[in-house]
């Protein structure tokens, strides 16, 4: 089953939802290395979003449109960063209505690229980057080997969790939790978390047919 715009509105419903259930750990986790605010922040952005997304004609500019009211109202160092991800992930989106895996492994990575480019950061510094980077990476290989959409997701969704999880140990060397250097260390990167809420989203709302 091919992914609809319909399935595009209940993954940031789904992405928006887990954010919201999560609000406090999320902040709870930024308390520990950075200033208690991804949270609600987030949240903030993704409510935003919900007003503002649901009468689009297509993908592309159901995108747009999250990453403007991302852009505008979540904040912080996430807000552009999320934006950016949305919007870069949104020119990427062909022409049709309906997007294989293959299209959305495109997307995905055009997302990653944005956040890159606008962060300067590479895996490995602690960030959302390392649980996004090997989420884009599963859904390339699957693309590559022709798996099934569901399937390709649920894998990137647990490649998310891990990279996620590899942040533990990590020394943060972008963003705030830079500035405790070696103290980072330890502690889950909330941004990074966030971010496997995304994927974990798709894996539950996209696919479904
Ligand atoms: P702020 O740090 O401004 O308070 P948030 O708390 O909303 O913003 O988001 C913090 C998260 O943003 C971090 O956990 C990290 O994952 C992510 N982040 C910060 N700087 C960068 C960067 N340069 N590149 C990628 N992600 C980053
Ligand atoms: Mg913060």
């Amino acid at each position: 089953m091919p992914i609809t715009n319909d399935d595009v509105h209940a993954w940031l419903k789904a992405f928006a939802a887990r954010v919201q259930e999560e609000k406090s750990y999320l902040t709870r986790l930024d308390s520990a290395i950075g200033d208690g605010d991804h949270g609600q922040n987030l949240n903030r952005g993704l409510q935003a979003a919900l007003d503002r997304v649901g009468n689009e004609d297509d993908i592309a500019t159901t995108f747009r449109n999250t990453a403007m009211a991302l852009i505008s109202k979540t904040g912080g160092a996430s807000g552009p960063l999320y934006g950016t991800f949305f919007m870069d992930a949104g020119k990427a989106a062909p022409e049709s209505d309906e997007l294989t895996l293959e299209h959305w492994a495109i997307m995905m990575r055009a997302g990653l690229g944005g956040v890159i480019r606008r962060g300067k950061a590479e895996t490995g510094e602690k960030t959302m980057l390392d649980s996004i980077t090997p989420a884009v990476e599963s859904l390339e290989q699957a693309a590559q080997a022709e798996r099934d959409l569901r399937e390709a997701l649920l894998a990137a969704a647990t490649a998310a969790e891990e990279g996620m999880k590899a942040t533990i140990p990590m020394i943060a060397t972008k963003g705030r939790a830079s500035y405790l250097g070696e103290r980072s260390k330890g502690h889950q990167d909330p941004g990074a978390t966030s971010s496997y809420y995304l994927f974990e989203a798709a894996a539950k709302a996209l696919g479904n047919g």
